[in-house]
């Protein structure tokens, strides 16, 4: 189709349009006349189409309101009457992505598809949603999503209760995830960035449903959106579409929505805030310091590129000179840096943590003059061309997975568009990289730092200061002032509150009716593909070594594999591994020093990552396999220079520098420490499986608490134990670095798979022949049942056995399960009812099972729901279409499209699993017979595995306390 710049097509004009090679796309910016839309169209081969729709949400208070919109519109709509239409096409659609965000500034509502008509449904449903949402309806939309008191009879407490209240309670109980929200507030406190958007948990109470209606009202007009269309499609046929069911029906009016511009400081703020810790920690070395900058305008392209290279030249390549600064004075345990910019005006930070409070002002000091100095005697120019190099290559390869590369793109333009500039600002970057390598040596860098860093007064030092009891004192507010607002009722007003719990309970209680529900608009199963996609699997023998050669377009990238075998180590050797892996690459090696290997790797690859891994067989939890994983990425080009590389690391590495290895501990514990609180679900649902399966078990010791415990004795008794570490660390070199038992998968295009082949040996020669024998790890595994407690204001509630241990097969039937507790059972009772984030639950191959919540007010009445699911099961009853729709789900989370990476990664995963085609065929045959009666028949298992009554909760101290009798022994995690 041939469209011309200044014609119309179904109400949109064509305003502009060009080829942008960089994103192999043709790319058109259209204007809808009568409703004031604007679309943007990137248009190219890619079948995982995406769709979204924006708006321009600044927030005038911190109530959350764009954030609880952003919930309620999604819960009922004009055409589509059902309480969660999103959930129902979680459940049943073929999306590859389906979700909402809200930003600082902005609402955005992304879908994504490789099917064309499940692509128009989702469009469908979302626009009717955003358009026409079903919150001027039912009040009791905000309540459930937003707040409400909850009071079930007269002599209870009153409590506040709402998804989005526990989201933000959860989401700002982590003291990183604080820093992250406010450094925007203190730079940009006289603008909309000045709020929070998501919602201030003791602000929340505050929004009225008149003022959350006429929000809506306000800003979710087409004259105040921005649409995107990306992929392979027929561009006329969508316009017509969103003409036709939507836009025709709007009058553009103008939305006075624009974001204005913060003016700036004259000199540096100073902000401090508190989070809590509990009264058995120290607060000691536990602050974060934060040193912010606002930096220009986000629609400046060339400094938008350059920001982020800045900011990595001097904080996240090992030899980066300012977090080496910060090390060295001993200011902090972990260095890190953010550039966000996404927003008007981006904010460049300097960030360190496991510091104190008292010694801010010696951190900006040794910022400022570590700066100087540098602006002074330049930058390290090999270190400046090696982040430009690597920021080149992740832009070519554009591998964003599990994304869609279409919703990564519709946010990158955002970053211009909604400020009124044009979308393909930052789509093109060659140019940029041009320009900024031809002027690296006029300074190009060291310009920057003194401009907008040494010279730039709009600036904050935000510190982030540990308090003991904090949480239970806002704990004691937030009850004080309920009992206060109860104490003023009256007998009536209370009488009504009773009334209006109930109603909203029952409300919530009530299903969807299947006539309303068929509304939704499905494929049908003929429309599902009977045989899943064959992922090419050549197994090859080279040089005595197992070779997994996969060959697809790649884009010249080489993605490369080493999969070393480390049954050989010692029982009590078994932390080390992850500790090893922590440490390789990152200390210095025969011929360079660490500084100079981290630049090489940046210079010449995409990065070199060492991981360790685990892959259960299966049907039985007690045969896995181990391994020491060496990822790299590169073009074809400069392979082997990259085996060079590793071949260098993994033979020539030493490990006599001392203080190195105590900053890479201090780091890796800092790093550990902060994955426990944001993935806390994770960590108990590790714990959990140790309980009852030796996989589980092997997993846990390695990326687990157990883990994270010993990093943390290492770290704190780091002088006496140094010696042990050192000897530890050049055995397991012996013992994991040998020719025996390694597998190397390669996923490149064809021709480039020869000179792989032919520099094999560069790595081969650094390894070891010896054949050693499997050492059989015994692992004690009884249910503990812990509470693992934090200072978290949430639980993550952990339950399961293994099933193959008590009988019952694996079958693909148990996905469909999986998709019907996630959607339904879990989703109703743990989320919508219980007000938790969500929940999960896993049915794997090899028997483990687990059901898991994600930031949950409740412990024991999740437990409790976890033992019914049984009785659900048992009395399970759905008809045919939504059964349908289940099993759709559920395929389409077995279709999600792969980036060559993850192929490659999916190949040596089924390859050592022992997973075959055909497994996999019997499996989606299983999930595509699925019946009602199935899982009826599933209900005796479920019964039985929680029978077993194994389950471990991490979170909030107080709770756990509470409830202690529950559980085996109460653990401290940061003790
Ligand atoms: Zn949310």
């Amino acid at each position: 189709m041939y469209f011309k710049i200044g014609d119309k097509y179904h109400g949109f004009r064509l305003i502009d349009e060009k080829n942008v090679r960089e994103v192999n796309s043709k790319v058109m910016l259209f204007q809808h006349e009568k409703s004031g839309a604007r679309l943007f169209c990137m248009e190219n081969e890619d079948d995982n189409k995406v769709f979204s729709i924006t708006f321009r949400t600044p927030p005038k208070d911190s109530t959350g309101l764009p954030h609880i919109l952003e919930h309620s519109v999604l819960c009922g709509s004009r055409k589509f009457p059902v309480k969660e239409p999103f959930i129902e096409l979680m459940k049943g659609s073929l999306n590859t992505f389906l979700n909402a965000f809200t930003f600082g500034d902005k609402t955005m509502y992304p879908v994504a598809s490789r099917n064309d008509k499940d692509f128009e449904n989702l469009m469908d449903v979302y626009l009717d949603s955003v358009f026409y949402p079903n919150i001027y309806k039912y009040p009791e939309i905000l309540k459930q999503e937003g707040w409400h008191y909850e009071l079930e009879e007269a002599s209870d407490e009153l409590k506040y209760k709402g998804v989005v209240y526990n989201e933000m309670k959860g989401a700002l109980s982590s003291p990183e995830s604080v820093l992250m929200r406010k450094l925007q507030e203190t730079l940009l406190p006289d603008t909309p960035y000045g709020y929070e958007s998501g919602g201030d948990p003791e602000m929340i109470p505050n929004l009225t449903q008149k003022e959350f209606l006429a929000f809506h009202k306000k800003y979710y007009h087409p004259s105040n959106s921005y649409l995107f269309l990306y992929g392979n499609m027929d561009i006329l046929g969508r316009l017509k579409f969103i003409d036709g069911a939507y836009l025709k029906d709007f009058e553009a009016i103008s939305v006075d929505s624009a974001i204005p511009v913060q003016k700036a400081f004259d000199s540096m703020r100073s902000y401090e805030i508190e989070y809590p810790i509990s009264f058995q920690e120290d607060e000691k070395d536990k602050a974060y310091l934060s040193l912010n900058y606002a930096v220009g305008l986000s629609t400046e392209p060339e400094l938008y590129q350059a920001m982020d290279m800045l900011l990595h030249i001097l904080l996240l390549n090992s030899a980066s000179p300012l977090k080496k600064a910060l090390v060295g004075a001993g200011l902090g345990k972990e260095v890190f840096g953010k550039y966000d910019s996404g927003i008007l005006q981006p904010v460049l930070s300097i960030i360190v943590k496991n510091s104190d409070a008292e010694r801010k002002e010696e951190f900006i000091k040794v910022v400022l003059e570590t700066l100087k100095k540098l602006v002074r005697d330049g930058l390290d120019s090999r270190l400046v061309e090696a982040v430009v190099n690597l920021k080149e290559f992740e832009m070519r390869e554009a591998d964003f997975e599990p994304y869609p590369k279409g919703l990564i793109y519709s946010m990158k333009i955002m970053d211009s568009w909604l400020y009124d500039k044009d979308p393909v600002m930052h789509l093109s970057y060659e140019y940029i990289f041009e320009k900024i390598r031809g002027s690296i040596k006029d300074r190009y860098f060291e310009n920057l730092i003194e401009k907008y860093i040494l010279n730039n007064s709009h600036s904050s030092i935000l510190v982030l200061k540990p308090k003991k009891g904090l949480l239970e004192a806002k704990d004691e507010e937030t009850k004080t002032k309920l009992k206060n607002i109860k104490a003023h009722l009256t007998n009536e007003q209370l009488k009504e509150l009773i009334e209006q719990t109930k109603e909203l309970r029952k409300w919530q209680n009530t299903p969807d009716t299947s006539d309303k529900l068929t509304l939704i608009p499905m494929l049908s199963i003929k429309d599902i593909d009977k045989t899943g996609e064959v992922l090419p699997q050549r197994v090859k023998e080279e040089a005595g070594v197992k070779v997994l050669a996969h060959h697809m377009f790649t884009n010249e990238i080489v993605y490369v594999n080493l999969l070393f075998d480390t049954t050989a180590v010692p029982q009590e050797l078994l932390p080390y591994i992850p500790l090893l892996s922590g440490i390789l690459g990152k200390v210095s090696t025969e011929n360079y020093s660490f500084e100079e290997l981290s630049k090489e790797i940046d210079m010449y690859t995409g990065g070199i990552k060492f991981s360790v891994q685990v892959y259960g067989e299966q049907n039985d939890e007690s045969i896995y396999h181990p391994v020491f994983s060496i990822k790299g990425r590169v073009l074809a080009g400069k392979l082997q220079r990259m085996l060079e590389l590793i071949s260098e690391i993994i033979g020539k590495s030493g490990f006599d520098d001392v203080k190195r290895i105590k900053e890479i501990i201090q780091e890796s514990k800092s790093k550990a420490e902060t994955k426990i609180s944001n993935d806390g679900y994770a960590i108990a649902c590790k714990r959990l499986l140790s309980y009852f399966s030796a996989e589980g078990s092997y997993m846990e010791t390695i990326t687990g608490l157990t883990y994270y415990r010993l990093i943390a004795d290492i770290e704190k008794n780091f002088e006496d134990r140094i010696e042990e570490i050192k000897r530890n660390l050049e055995k397991l070199i012996g013992l994991i670095f040998r020719k025996d038992g390694l597998v190397v998968g390669v996923t490149c295009e064809e021709d480039d798979y020869k000179s792989f082949i032919n520099c094999m040996d560069l790595v081969f020669k650094e390894l070891s022949s010896k054949n050693l024998p499997a050492v059989k790890y015994s692992f004690r595994t009884e249910s503990l049942n812990e509470g693992l407690m934090t200072q978290e204001t949430v639980q993550y509630v952990a339950q399961g056995y293994n099933f193959i241990k008590l009988g019952y097969p694996y079958t693909g039937k148990l996905q469909v399960l999986k998709t019907i507790s996630r959607y339904n059972y879990l989703w109703n009772r743990i989320r919508v009812q219980g007000g938790a984030y969500g929940a999960l639950s896993g049915f794997e191959k090899n028997g483990n099972m687990f059901m898991v919540s994600y930031r949950d007010p409740n412990l024991k009445e999740t437990l409790k729901v976890y033992d019914e699911m049984h009785d659900y099961l048992r009395n399970f009853q759905i008809d045919e279409r939504e059964m349908t729709k289940y099993i759709i789900g559920t395929i389409s989370r077995l279709d999600l499209p792969l980036t060559p990476f993850a192929k490659g990664e999916r190949i040596i995963e089924n390859y050592i699993r022992k997973i075959t085609t055909e497994d996999l065929q019997k499996e989606r045959e299983e999930i595509l017979s699925t019946s009602q009666a199935d899982m009826k028949a599933l209900a005796d298992m479920m019964f039985e595995l929680m029978k077993r009554q194994s389950y471990c909760v991490l979170g909030n101290e107080m709770k756990i306390k509470e409830n202690k009798e529950l559980f085996g022994s109460l653990v401290e995690v940061f003790a």
